[in-house]
């Protein structure tokens, strides 16, 4: 199965967390957070359409100068997701440079911000100096951007501060049967691509497709895919340790393909988790595994771990990988 969405993280799990996530058949790709992404090479940075930020603590928002630099002459705008504060942190970073000189640029960048059930937009243009331009105020409904294929689903999360956390998610995948393809003698082409846009964008069982001269509908091509569940991936950090918190990550992250989750703090070291409003690693592997996740990353590990034997890694995944000890009690009679 090809997957839709390829991801890996920018930084190792001592640096700033920071998710790339390239959608091929778009030529496009999501960041999640945007602490420092030095490490990104010029043409992945060209591709990034939307940015989605957990909270603007300078370890998950430095980066904004690095992608705002690399992008001012491009025609494609920039979508900017994060808590109530990030268009005033935005406009912040914007007014700290002089911009006399950019009018002709067309880089257009568009925020949006959650709050509750409520989500605002606003927008600053090179053309107008990037002032900002207030825009509307909408119903949020856990939703924050629905495309024809996929959506992200966001967790409102405290860490002292409001903090989101995100899962990317695939509506359906559709998978191409190549068997039943060799046996009804149609050749691989592009218009494999329009099927499969056809089917996503639930066109008319009629809609007529040209392969090698010869007429078919949607319908009679049907038999060549095969849907299957469609990819999820999920972005969690900077979370305090409460039940409320790990209730809403569960359900946010719930069955995804694979998970990244904080594991900031060791379990030994629970207290001081607690007063720095961060999971421990062995809370992040709980998580992962009461989803039913199938894949989990640790990501965001407190430097004063960098020489330990032991690694939050060790601990989250442990926990992951632990069965419960009750299903291993064999059932009386
Ligand atoms: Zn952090
Ligand atoms: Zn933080």
């Amino acid at each position: 199965m090809k997957p839709t969405f390829i991801h890996r993280l920018i930084n190792g799990p001592f640096e700033d967390p920071c998710l790339f996530v390239r959608i091929i058949r778009e030529k496009r790709a999501f960041l999640f957070d945007i602490g420092s992404i030095e490490r990104l090479k010029s043409g992945d940075l060209q591709k990034i359409t939307d940015v989605f930020v957990t909270h603007t603590h300078i370890d998950h928002f430095i980066g904004f100068d690095t992608l705002l630099r690399a992008l001012l002459r491009r025609e494609r705008p920039l979508r900017i997701y994060g808590p109530s504060n990030i268009t005033e942190c935005i406009e912040g970073k914007l007014r700290g440079y002089t911009w006399n000189l950019i009018r002709e640029y067309p880089l257009k960048i568009e925020v949006l911000s959650v709050k509750e059930d409520k989500m605002v937009t606003s927008s600053f243009y090179a053309e107008n100096c990037f002032e900002k331009k207030q825009g509307n105020i909408f119903n949020f409904d856990g939703v924050i951007l629905k495309e024809p294929f996929f959506r992200v689903n966001v967790a409102q999360l405290d860490h002292q501060i409001p903090c989101l956390a995100f899962s990317l998610e695939e509506d359906f995948h559709i998978n191409i049967n190549k068997a039943v393809l060799i046996d009804r003698g149609l050749p691989v082409g592009p218009w494999l691509a329009e099927l499969k846009k056809a089917i996503r964008e639930q066109k008319s069982g009629d809609t007529e497709f040209v392969i090698n001269g010869g007429r078919y509908s949607l319908n009679e091509l049907k038999d060549i895919v095969k849907i299957t569940k469609g990819q999820k991936i999920s972005y969690v950090t900077d979370v305090s340790l409460t039940e409320e918190n790990i209730r809403k990550v569960i359900e946010l992250v719930h069955s995804s393909d694979t998970l990244y989750c904080e594991a900031y703090f060791l379990e030994k070291d629970r207290d001081r988790a607690l007063e720095r409003f961060h999971l421990t690693a062995k809370t992040a592997g709980m998580i992962a595994r009461e989803a039913r996740v199938g894949n989990f990353v640790a990501m965001h590990f407190s430097p004063k771990y960098r020489s330990k034997s032991e690694t939050p890694e060790d601990e989250a995944i442990r926990e992951f990988k632990m069965v419960k000890k009750c299903a291993l009690i064999p059932e009386q009679h």
